[in-house]
């Protein structure tokens, strides 16, 4: 179908089929017609690749990925959205579409049954109100894909790709560059999308990696820590781990300490490494 990026062509279409826009599930369609090409070009969308897409819209992102992976499999939660789907991406016979939330579905099933022998890429413009749950459960899954593009609101854009050591960083920064190295692709405007939220977003890019940023021996410990740490902004590291960690001052200092670590530095001053660090010290305490 022609024109998925026309507004007059999106409101007749959404009006036949009685489709009103849900604020709670996020649904801000791009309308931009040059953005989609690019997220499909710099996503991975390839001969050889297949291509899983969360949250549909109207497939406007879907038929671009289609035109070059492959195969794509889209997972979309409303229901009402089947329908229109079925008729805007009627030509593409590469395109399979699952009715669920991407939190619930068995996604490591998914590639396994759908992407035999291709390498798999994650695309998608993300329903914001749920950006950092979706980016760490595909990431803390371990699923084998090669990278996640996707549109995220710009202020999360800056947070998943502060690095270490600089003061935007935060517990998910961290997260997300233990498992990928993010990397901002481009910017795009609030009128881009129908109807235009309130902040600009951004397109980012995660290159998954083979093997973490920093080996650790106890991951919960690690990612524990990690959000202990960021628990209390104004806060030295030694405060906010020993209230979140539930441990007397004294001996989260000495933990510290016996990490390389100055009990009276902030979260934001941690290098990955010393992150690792620290949770490796933590993990032997509490295994003792
Ligand atoms: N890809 C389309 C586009 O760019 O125009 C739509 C993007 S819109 C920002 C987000 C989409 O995600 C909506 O279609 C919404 O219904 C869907 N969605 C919201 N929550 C979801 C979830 N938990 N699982 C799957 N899809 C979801």
């Amino acid at each position: 179908m022609e024109n998925l990026s026309n507004p007059s062509t999106i409101r007749e279409l959404l009006t036949r089929h009685g489709f009103t826009f849900s604020k709670a599930l996020g649904q801000n369609f791009l309308i931009n017609p040059s953005v989609c090409p690019r997220i499909a070009e710099m996503g991975g969308a390839q001969p050889g690749f297949g291509v899983l897409e969360i949250g549909l819209g109207i497939g406007v992102l879907t038929a671009e990925l289609a035109k070059r992976a492959d195969k794509v499999v889209g997972i979309e939660i409303d229901s009402r959205l089947l329908p229109v789907l079925q008729e805007t991406l009627e030509e593409f016979d590469n395109v399979r579409i699952i009715h669920g939330d991407v939190l619930k579905v068995d996604l490591h099933r998914v590639i396994q049954e759908e992407f035999a022998g291709m390498e798999v890429a994650v695309c998608a413009n993300l329903p914001y109100y749920i950006t950092s749950p979706i980016l760490m459960s595909l990431l803390e899954q371990r699923l084998p894909i090669r990278s996640i593009t996707v549109m995220v609101q710009r202020e999360a854009a800056q947070r998943i790709c502060a690095l270490p050591g600089t003061r935007e960083v935060g517990a998910v920064s961290i997260a997300v560059q233990y498992y990928s190295q993010p990397k901002i692709l481009f910017q795009v405007s609030r009128g881009s999308f129908m109807p235009a939220p309130e902040v600009d977003s951004c397109v980012i890019r995660l290159d998954v990696r083979a093997a973490p940023a920093v080996p650790v021996q106890d991951e919960q410990a690690f990612f524990q820590v990690v959000r202990g740490a960021f628990s209390q902004r104004r806060k030295t590291l030694s405060n906010c781990l020993s209230s979140s960690l539930g441990l007397p001052k004294g001996q989260i200092q000495q933990l510290l300490e016996s990490a390389g670590v100055s009990p009276g530095a902030r979260a934001e001053q941690l290098s990955m490494e010393q992150f690792g660090a620290v949770a490796d010290a933590y993990a032997m305490m509490i295994s003792h």
